[in-house]
């Protein structure tokens, strides 16, 4: 939590001190209750979440009535966190089945952090005392084999690659044999993320994991979304969600963005938790994410 708090504190805070000072106004009149409307449109929450947010306040504000400033940050933090919904599941499930690993496929945009994500992510399992191996699935661009073979040798991680050019699917199903020849305990298979049509992409990660499931299992399916992009990425997102069953999405950016709302809209709109944070470009700049401590996060 304080790593978090650090973390965010240049650019969420703005978000919730924003909207503490709102709320915390001596006359709450519509004109006030529409401009902590727009604050939370302007953080990405969504226009729906937003609406819903304050008729809750107003609600609350009514009934409870006389309002000291511990009142209002009670309010405000039980509302976000409601928002947020702290009962769903945002476990990785990274443990093996046996003589089998488990296998995460990493799916998204180019540049949203889907490489960086790997590879922090095999950085968190190797600091567990897990045995990792990364697939480099995205065969597009050589660079990207370039940059996972980096962080592999950076966190102590064999990668799997082929040429460029190569099928995507080969390299998964490699990656995989590789894991169970080697007993390791998961396997991290990041995938390439050319937009071009959906049933392109749909065949793609499709076929990465059919190939997958000849051998094993795809344990999860994490999105890959850039915090800073807001309603583009979101747009983005559901292109992704129509062509492959996801499991759970990491946020990145989130240190570079006031627009933390996003994490709201992005698990109404596709249905599914964010499970992780990317907060840096570091290699421990992932973390699990909890409603609870990112709210207290932005309400400093
Ligand atoms: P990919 O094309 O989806 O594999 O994206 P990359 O992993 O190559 O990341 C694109 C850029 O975003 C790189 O410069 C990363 O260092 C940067 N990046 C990734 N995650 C984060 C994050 O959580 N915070 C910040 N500030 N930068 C990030």
């Amino acid at each position: 939590l304080v790593r978090l708090r650090a973390r965010l504190a240049r650019s969420q805070s703005t978000f919730g001190q924003g909207l503490l000072s709102l709320l915390s106004a001596d006359k709450l009149d519509d004109d006030a209750w529409d401009e902590i409307e727009d604050t939370l449109i302007t953080a990405d929450v969504g226009v729906t979440a937003a609406s819903q947010i304050v008729d809750n306040l107003r609600t609350k504000v009514k009934v409870q009535g006389g309002r000291t400033p511990e009142e209002v940050r009670g309010m405000l933090r039980e509302e976000l966190i409601a928002q947020i919904d702290p009962r769903l599941d945002r476990a990785v499930r990274t443990d093996p089945h046996g003589d089998r690993p488990a296998v995460l496929m990493i799916v998204g945009v180019n540049g949203t952090g889907k490489t960086t994500t790997t590879g922090k992510l095999g950085r968190v399992l190797v600091g567990d005392g897990r045995s990792v191996v990364l697939g480099a699935a995205d065969t597009f661009r050589a660079a990207a084999a370039d940059q996972l073979e980096t962080w592999g040798s950076r966190v102590g991680a064999p990668v799997v690659r082929k040429d460029e050019g190569a099928d995507p699917a080969s390299v998964a199903f490699d990656a995989v044999a590789r894991g169970m020849d080697e007993g390791a305990d998961t396997v991290i298979i990041d995938t390439a993320g050319r937009l071009h049509t959906k049933t392109g992409l749909m065949d793609e990660l499709g076929k990465v994991k059919r190939v997958v499931e000849k051998k094993s299992q795809v344990d999860e399916v994490l999105l890959v979304l850039d915090a800073t992009t807001g309603q583009n990425g979101l747009r983005q997102a559901r292109v992704f969600a129509e062509a492959v069953n996801i499991t759970g999405i990491v946020l990145t950016k989130l240190d570079g963005t006031a627009k933390g709302g996003i994490i709201i809209q992005v698990q109404r709109e596709l249905g599914v938790p964010v499970k992780l944070v990317g907060l840096g470009e570091g290699p421990d700049d992932l973390a699990p994410f909890d409603a609870e401590a990112f709210v207290d996060a932005i309400l400093g």
